[in-house]
């Protein structure tokens, strides 16, 4: 039986993109405190690399901040080079990019009877070129980082993908077609690629967050002016069995699990880090 403790995560090295944001920023520090080398991957060069500097001076790790773009092979290609470089191997890869934009949300939530604004407020209005941003950012964010990012776990013989699922994978939520078909995606390819990579010694698995307020999120669930919760916000808290937002932090302790020796037989499943969310039928 494996030892019941992280210590064997201790000098790996994790690469996690859109480590800048306010998830994979709270998943680095978690990381951080098991020791592990991190390689902080996000489009947004400063938040990468104050969090690296920080995260290195607090947790004593080589933490890296590197600027890519997800949607950009060659440029992950170019991150990846620098990583092996800088801190060896690569270990483990957490899919952490993704959200979603006003550009591919419909101001309505269903089409009633002589609705105002028919054309443009509801599905018919969606521009083509919002939904592909964010079903491209989610989706082939998360795929084009998992072929550049694994090689070596395949020379290794061992390793783990994680990605970062939602709660709209399992049930579209409104307004958001884009962001829930490609989470959707993402469900599907967990485990489409956990039985390609079986084995391999390299396990893939997904978290499905319930609701955190994000930079992501928080024109859909606060009002810009006043900082209350919008309709849509209370609609989630009522259907938030435990009666509240995730915190940042709830999702390590998952996190770490699925990394870790304590999972070395789970492959190809969703975790839902949610309050309970997925569970409840709304009455
Ligand atoms: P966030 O906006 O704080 O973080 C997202 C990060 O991704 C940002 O730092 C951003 O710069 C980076 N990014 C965006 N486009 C990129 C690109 N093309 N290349 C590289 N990096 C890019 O959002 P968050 O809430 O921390 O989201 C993290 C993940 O969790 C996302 O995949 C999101 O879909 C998922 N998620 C969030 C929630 C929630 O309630 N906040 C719920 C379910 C799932």
């Amino acid at each position: 039986m494996n030892e019941l403790n992280f210590n064997h995560l201790k000098g790996k090295t994790c690469v996690i993109t859109g480590g800048g944001g306010v998830l994979g920023a709270s998943m680095a520090e978690a990381l951080a405190q098991a020791g592990m080398q991190l390689a902080i991957v996000d489009i947004n060069q400063d938040a990468a690399t104050s969090l690296a500097n920080r995260i290195a001076s607090e947790y004593n790790v080589k933490t890296l901040g590197i600027s890519a773009n997800v949607l950009d092979k060659k440029s992950l290609e170019e991150a990846r080079n620098q990583i092996s470089q800088e801190l060896g191997p690569i270990d483990f890869l957490i899919n952490g990019a993704g959200g979603n934009s006003p550009k591919a949300t419909t101001k309505a939530e269903e089409i009633l009877p002589d609705m105002d604004g028919l054309w443009e407020n509801s599905f018919y209005g969606l521009e083509m070129e919002g939904f592909r941003q964010v079903f491209d950012l989610n989706f082939i964010g998360t795929l084009l980082p998992t072929m550049v990012f694994t090689r070596d776990m395949i020379d290794a013989g061992k390793g783990g993908v994680i990605n970062i699922s939602s709660m709209n994978a399992f049930k579209p939520l409104t307004k958001i077609p884009a962001y829930s078909a490609a989470k959707s995606a993402i469900n599907n390819f967990t485990q489409w690629l956990a039985v390609h990579l079986g084995k391999t010694g390299i396990r893939v698995n997904a978290i499905a967050p319930g609701f955190f307020l994000t930079n992501q999120n928080r024109f859909l669930l606060t009002d810009e002016s006043t900082g209350e919760l919008t309709p849509r916000g209370h609609k989630i808290i009522a259907s938030t069995p435990m009666g509240k937002f995730g915190d940042s932090g709830d999702i390590n302790g998952t996190l770490l699990f699925l990394l870790s020796d304590l999972s070395e037989f789970i492959t190809g499943v969703v975790v839902p880090v949610d309050g309970g969310y997925s569970a409840y039928g709304g009455v």
